[in-house]
Parts: C-alpha cells; sequence; structure tokens
C-alpha cells in the first residue's frame, strides 16, 4: 500500500472515538491552532470542554448520540468497547473498572 494512503487514515477523537474527517471537526488550542488528537465537542481552546466527566458519563453520551443517528447495536457496543482504550481514558481504566464494574 503506498505511503500516501496510510497517512491518510481516519483518526479518532481520543476521547469520544469521534471520527475526525476535517479540520472542522478538530478542537482548538489556545493559540486557536488545530489539536489533531481532540474533536471540538470534546476539546476547545487548550482544554476538555468537561474536564470532569468521567469514562461511564462519555459511554452514556456517546451512545446517546449514536442512537440519535440511529447505528445499529452491533456499532454502538463496539464504539463503546473501544472508549477504555482512547488516550484519554487510558490511564484510568483500571481505577474506573474497580469502582464503577462493567458498563454498557
Ligand atoms: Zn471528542
Amino acid at each position: 500500500m503506498p505511503k500516501s494512503i496510510i497517512m491518510k487514515a481516519t483518526i479518532y477523537c481520543q476521547s469520544c472515538s469521534m471520527p475526525l474527517h476535517n479540520e472542522e471537526s478538530k478542537g482548538t488550542e489556545k493559540d486557536f491552532s488545530k489539536n489533531d488528537e481532540y474533536c471540538r465537542f470534546c476539546y476547545k481552546e487548550g482544554a476538555f470542554t468537561n474536564p470532569e466527566m468521567t469514562l461511564k458519563e462519555m459511554k452514556i453520551h456517546v451512545k446517546t448520540q449514536m442512537l440519535k443517528m440511529n447505528f445499529p447495536e452491533s456499532a454502538i457496543q463496539n464504539t463503546l468497547k473501544k472508549l477504555p482504550e482512547l488516550k484519554r481514558w487510558k490511564n484510568k481504566v483500571r481505577k474506573y473498572e474497580l469502582e464503577e464494574g462493567d458498563f454498557a
């Protein structure tokens, strides 16, 4: 596969897993440059829009949004399963697992 195709692979928000298709969907830094890891809903002007949000709350949020967009249940479950692997949650997962148990 040519390198250019690999470079164009879709990147996903490392908080909510929304695909970052274009510059407009990316979050912004304080100097209004784009952040390549988070979407504009999660990250704005250098900070998370909802810094207190837990992984559990994010799962509920993502599920609600996907249901609104008529995603099939299997796609929703797949997305929810991937959330704990994202950068924002990775280091916190163990703690939440112990505190909150399985949530889907
Ligand atoms: Zn996001």
